[in-house]
């Protein structure tokens, strides 16, 4: 497969190339992740949700 899809992070521009043409900044592969960035602040978030649990019941 070539031509893998690029997306910006920083103004979220797709393209093909390695560097934003709209902003210059590089892009990275916009193609299936396993898990987004919104996933991974959710897991942080659980964790987080946990140990605020876990503290208030070993009290
Ligand atoms: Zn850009």
């Amino acid at each position: 497969m070539k031509g893998s899809i690029m997306k910006c992070r920083t103004c979220g521009s797709y393209t093909l190339h390695a560097k934003c043409p709209g902003c210059g900044n590089e892009t990275s592969i916009a193609g299936p992740m396993k898990y987004s960035t919104t996933d991974r602040f959710q897991g942080f978030r659980l964790r987080e949700l946990e140990k605020d649990l876990d503290g208030k019941n070993s009290d």
